[in-house]
């Protein structure tokens, strides 16, 4: 069994609900006391976000190189990143550590395969939903994405700044999602991706007419298979 390397804080609010998930799973697998081998490095997101808002992605990607090479020193046998966002400097830390690293999007791609979808909707911070990074890497697994419009995504990622992040969840902001999903489904989407960390803490299965891929939770299954639990 390994440890697990968890690069967490961005936000502190989604970490938990990984950490919650992982000890959980163990628990239902192992019985009795058992609890999840993990080593949590949790950074402080002002820091990151700050680095997001002005597109120093090199700059956050050092200091998450530089955490992930801690994790590893420190006897972790692989490295996890508890954010979708986070996942365009991915790169850099691969190339920092000589440990599996499991990509968000892989394990999500896995699970839409499994599912024999072929196109999903995708939830994102802007950058994930814009930027080629996240699209990629589920196009390299076949999967074909649409993503909501430009209003639509600019309501998305509102609430994930102004409220999730923060612990903030509210009906109207669920409600404002569940449009969004319609309107996706509606362009062709077969699954909703959840390619948020915090939008578990908001939309469940029930907010969405076709089957919601949450990548925390799928995270967290993947890590565990991978450290041999
Ligand atoms: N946790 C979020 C994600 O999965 C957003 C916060 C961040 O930018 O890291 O993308």
């Amino acid at each position: 069994m390994q440890m697990i390397g968890v690069l967490g804080g961005m936000s502190w609010e989604s970490s938990l609900g990984w950490y919650r998930m992982a000890n959980e799973r163990v628990r239902d697998k192992l019985g009795g006391f058992h609890s999840a081998p993990i080593l949590l490095d949790s950074l402080d997101f002002a820091e990151i976000e700050e680095m997001q808002a002005s597109g120093d992605w090199a700059a956050a990607g050092d200091i998450l190189a530089t955490h992930a090479k801690r994790l590893e020193v420190a006897g972790a046998g692989l490295v996890v990143l508890c954010t979708n966002t986070m996942h365009l400097v991915a790169d850099q830390i691969t190339d920092a550590i000589s440990i599996p690293f499991l990509h968000i999007a892989d394990t999500t791609a896995e699970a839409i395969n499994t599912a024999n979808l072929r196109t999903v909707g995708l939830l994102g911070t802007a950058f994930t939903m814009e930027q080629p990074f996240y699209r990629d890497r589920l196009a390299s697994h076949g999967i074909r994405v649409v993503i909501p419009n430009a209003e639509d995504r600019s309501t998305v990622h509102r609430v994930i700044y102004e409220e999730l992040v923060l612990g903030i969840v509210t009906e109207e902001s669920r409600q404002k999602y569940r449009d969004v999903i319609a309107r996706l489904v509606e362009v062709g989407a077969q699954g909703i991706v959840l390619g948020c960390t915090e939008i578990e803490l908001l939309i469940t299965q029930q907010d969405a007419p076709v089957p919601v891929f949450p990548t925390t939770a799928l995270h967290v299954a993947a890590a565990l298979k991978a450290a041999g639990l």
